[in-house]
């Protein structure tokens, strides 16, 4: 698992397919075969979806892959 937004490999699991990454303190999902949603994490704990970032998790895949 890498972050879709930066690419690093400082991935922290925080849920059932839901992760947060440490260098750009983002979360983001990944469920299989389906987008992946990027979060901004607010100060009180709220998730603030990236309206505009949606990825095939396939290519998220690949890139892990790589
Ligand atoms: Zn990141």
């Amino acid at each position: 698992m890498i972050c879709p937004v930066c690419g690093g490999r400082q991935i922290g699991k925080v849920g059932v397919e839901q992760f947060y990454c440490w260098d750009c303190c983002v979360e983001f999902n990944s469920h299989a075969n389906k987008t992946v949603v990027v979060y901004d994490l607010e100060e009180d704990g709220t998730l603030i979806p990236w309206e505009d970032f949606y990825l095939e998790s396939q290519e998220i895949m690949q890139a892990a892959a790589e």
